[in-house]
């Protein structure tokens, strides 16, 4: 399987403390079957102001205590990219990482408290420049939890968006678990991640919500979700996604006597 949204690079943003803490993560995925980790630390203005020299200098030193300890776990470089004005020159003048540094996908974090109306704007201006947004835990996001039909929208788009393992396993909340599987159910969702920070909550594990995902979408829908997909963008492969299914918005769903009437 391939993880691409980890945050096992050490002391750049809230995910590994230290190389002693990414080494165990890497055990970690080793041992739940992850072959590859793209390793995305939070740029974040103001907070996490993390460049391309910074990550591919940590990347480079991790991957050889990986292979000093014997760790087959190949990793790639990339960014969580909080959504900014300032991303698509950013990217351009060579700043900030694109997935696998490929400047195909980039991994776009959404702020939790609104969206902006013109965010569909930006997904487009980023496409003109033949890069691809894929959204992160869109499971997490209360505005997208209040108006499915956004995603729902976006998948219509083809915009790639992820669903984290541990929102699956519900470790935040029942809420949070049911909308990760109502989305995965009506294939509003497309790639499966561990965003891993540590080895709490948010392991980098796959393995568990794998399971789920098969139960909901069979082993081939699972499979696409953790490696046909992940891998098409790891090599900045164009991905084709599933037709999403229409899904309700909770206040709009009609209600048993208008499904009756608007049988007549
Ligand atoms: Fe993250």
């Amino acid at each position: 399987m391939i993880d691409i949204h980890n945050h096992i690079l050490p002391g750049i943003d809230d995910g590994a403390t230290d190389w002693e803490q990414s080494i165990a993560m890497a055990h970690v995925a080793v041992e739940d079957g992850i072959t590859d980790i793209v390793c995305t630390p939070h740029w974040v203005p103001g907070k996490y102001e993390n460049t391309r020299g910074t990550v591919l200098a940590l990347l480079d030193e991790l991957k050889k205590r990986l292979s000093d300890n014997g760790i087959a776990l190949r990793l790639h470089p990339g960014m969580e990219l909080r959504l900014d004005s300032s991303l698509i020159t950013r990217i351009q003048e060579g700043e900030l990482l694109t997935m696998n540094d490929r400047k195909a996908y980039a991994l776009i974090e959404l702020p939790e408290e609104a969206l902006p109306r013109n965010l569909e704007d930006f997904f487009w201006q980023l496409q003109l420049q033949n890069i691809k947004p894929i959204i992160g835990h869109v499971e997490r996001n209360p505005v997208l939890r209040q108006d499915p039909i956004r995603l729902y929208r976006w998948a219509e788009m083809g915009i790639i968006t992820q669903v984290t393992a541990a929102s699956l396993l519900e470790e935040f909340s029942p809420e949070i678990r049911d909308f990760a599987i109502q989305i995965v159910e009506h294939r509003m969702v497309h790639v499966l991640v561990t965003d891993a920070h540590g080895l709490r909550m948010r392991t980098p594990k796959l393995s568990d919500a794998y399971k789920v995902v098969e139960n909901i979408l069979g082993p081939e829908g699972a499979r696409e979700m953790t490696c046909d997909l992940p891998g098409r963008i790891l090599m900045g492969e164009p991905v084709l996604t599933a037709e999403p299914i229409p899904m309700y918005r909770p206040s709009s769903r009609p209600s048993f006597w208008q499904r009756i009437f608007s049988l007549k």
